[in-house]
């Protein structure tokens, strides 16, 4: 079910399903969709300082009777927030904005070439200090984890990038398993794009499942957890109702054959 957790490296849980917040409002509405998500059963916000909705996620933690220890609450520091100092600047907003005491998961959100490393350190030295529980990084490909690593004195707890069918990121996955970085889908059933996919729509049905449920079944059968968005209450159950049935080997080959290496967002060496 949606608590049901992933244990990251330090040994800390976080659920194999979450909510995605990104474009979701900045005022009440956005406050509203994330406490339906927390009555449907979502344990796991993905929220990031640059989406500009942190106040209402903050909102809605605070009206929400769910134990803050079940809760956890991802955010990311900003491009131009990179930077030792004005990194743990960011942090400080982020909880603010938040109204939490304590983090579940701080991410750098893309590698900006030249700071992250200095970012990297304000978020060891974040961990340290008991302001968070997990630390991590998001976009980052091998060679950038490899320049990290050399540095680092802790590894990442998680790497979150984008996957979906077309975009299947064998060699990050192989990459991260072999530094036991857990990996975190976004786009995760690639903002509908291929939901008509015909091997897709033939699993759905031999299942009865939907398209995004089997997608996500995927990304869950090869140890990846995901954050879909969705600010509709039966598309947010939806997403969470995955547990209840198994792909076959061969199904899951079938669509890791799907891939055709078609972004949604930018090249982690090419973003600005
Ligand atoms: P997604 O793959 O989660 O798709 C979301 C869209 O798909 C929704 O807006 C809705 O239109 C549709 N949808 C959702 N559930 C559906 C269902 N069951 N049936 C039919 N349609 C459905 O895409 P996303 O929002 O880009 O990614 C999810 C989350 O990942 C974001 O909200 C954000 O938290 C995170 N993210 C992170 C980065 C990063 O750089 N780290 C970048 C993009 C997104």
């Amino acid at each position: 079910n949606l608590s049901s957790t992933a244990t990251l490296h330090n040994g800390v849980g976080m659920p194999w399903v979450g909510l995605g917040v990104y474009k979701v409002d900045s005022g009440a509405e956005g406050a509203e969709i994330v406490q339906t998500a927390l009555n449907v059963g979502y344990r796991s916000i993905d929220t990031a300082s640059f989406y500009d909705n942190e106040e209402s996620v903050g909102q809605a933690l605070k009206a929400t009777n769910v134990p803050r220890e079940e809760l956890f609450v991802t955010t990311k520091v900003w491009n131009n927030e990179q930077g030792y100092e004005e990194t743990l600047a960011a942090f400080d907003r982020s909880m603010e904005k938040l109204g939490l005491d304590y983090l579940d998961l701080y991410l750098i959100h893309w590698p900006v070439p030249g700071k992250f490393k200095d970012t990297w350190k304000a978020l060891e030295k974040l961990y340290k200090d008991g302001r968070v529980k997990a630390i991590g990084v998001s976009n980052f490909e091998p060679h950038h984890l490899e320049e990290l690593l050399e540095v680092a004195e802790i590894t990442p707890m998680v790497n979150q990038i984008e996957m979906h069918p077309q975009l299947n990121q064998k060699h990050i996955r192989y990459y991260c398993a072999q530094h036991t970085i857990q990996v975190v889908a976004w786009s995760p059933i690639g903002r509908g794009r291929f939901f008509e996919n015909e091997t897709i729509q033939r699993l759905a049905k031999a299942y009865d499942k939907s398209p995004a449920q089997v997608i996500l079944r995927w990304e869950y059968q090869h140890g990846v957890i995901t954050i879909p968005k969705s600010a509709k209450e039966h598309r947010q159950k939806e997403n969470g109702d995955v547990f209840d049935f198994s792909l076959t080997q061969e199904e899951m080959n079938e669509i890791d054959s799907l891939h055709t290496g078609e972004r949604i967002g930018a090249h982690p060496d090419e973003f600005d």
